[in-house]
């Protein structure tokens, strides 16, 4: 049995779990987000071309009708246009039947080094619903977090893509700000977010490993995590000021309490169901919950 090639970890959104994973690259070219763990010690690799087409070649055999395809790393978007153009190629040579649309994980800085008319190429070759870590759309955070660029970026960046066509899903992660900030996070976001049109927002609440810088920073004292009550207070307060059309996707194994919905439709119903569920759990149970965490 032929076995494709992966480097390290794998991960994808949530909804990408029917869609055919595509090893493009390995690990982040950034690296440097305070809170992350994600990619361990993973050096940033890009596969090389006959690797990608060897493992298409599997794919056409056992996956022939693949009707989306992911690819996987961090960023690979932070490819040259040509090299990303040549990798959809491909995947259009060998995948022929099921005419798959791409996704992969993208930086703001990776879409701000593609011309206009490069986007609307991927566009037409095939990339669409790309999922982008914004995290926050809070200055502060982003800075004390080391994401590598500011909330002007996300909204330039995102209304480039959409002047390209192409659709992308935000993260938001929960509780980033750090005790007593969540609201103020939570306000800065929504009104970054509201002049953007995200497809969707996933949520993610932050959760903390031994090799993540942040998680020194709050051995030594330098950073109070958020309460987990203070971070469904956050939520209410960012749905509650977010104003565009999306769906918003809280149901990984950091959200306690999971919740999916659209906006603005789901509004009322999504904050009610977050208010409930603070007062129903007790911050020790959900504290709990977040402790026995093991993987995200
Ligand atoms: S959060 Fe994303 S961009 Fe930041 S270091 Fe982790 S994988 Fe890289």
């Amino acid at each position: 049995m032929e076995l494709l090639h992966f480097n390290g970890p794998v991960w994808r959104p949530p909804f990408e779990a029917t869609s055919q994973l595509l090893q493009v690259t390995a690990g982040c070219s950034h690296h440097r987000c305070k809170f992350c763990s994600l990619y361990g010690t993973q050096k940033f690799r890009m596969s090389p071309m006959e690797e990608i087409e060897e493992d298409l070649k599997v794919i056409q055999v056992y996956q022939p009708r693949a009707h989306r395809v992911f690819l996987t790393g961090a960023n690979p978007m932070v490819l040259t246009f040509n090299r990303l153009a040549d990798i959809a190629l491909l995947i259009r040579k060998y995948l022929r039947d099921g005419q798959p649309t791409i996704g992969c994980f993208a930086r703001i800085t990776d879409i701000s080094r593609k011309t206009e008319e490069e986007l609307r190429n991927l566009r037409q070759l095939g990339f669409d619903y790309i999922s982008i870590g914004t995290e926050s759309g809070d200055d502060d955070v982003l800075v004390r977090m080391n994401k590598g660029y500011l909330s002007a970026d996300i909204v330039e960046q995102c209304h480039r893509l959409d002047d390209a066509g192409i659709h992308y899903n935000l993260t938001y992660l929960t509780g980033l700000a750090g005790q007593g900030l969540g609201n103020r996070n939570a306000i800065r976001t929504a009104h970054v977010f509201s002049q953007i049109h995200p497809a969707s927002v996933n949520f993610v609440s932050l959760t903390l490993f031994q090799d993540s810088i942040l998680y020194d920073e709050v051995k030594r004292g330098e950073y109070t995590p958020a309460t987990e009550h203070e971070r469904i207070d956050e939520l209410v307060t960012l749905i509650q000021n977010l104003n565009c059309k999306t769906q918003l996707i809280g149901n990984t194994v950091s959200n306690p309490v999971t919740f999916t919905g659209g906006l603005p439709a789901d509004r009322d119903l999504l904050i009610h169901d977050l208010q409930a569920a603070k007062a129903a759990l007790s911050e020790d149970n959900l504290e709990q919950y977040r402790m026995n965490i093991k993987s995200l």
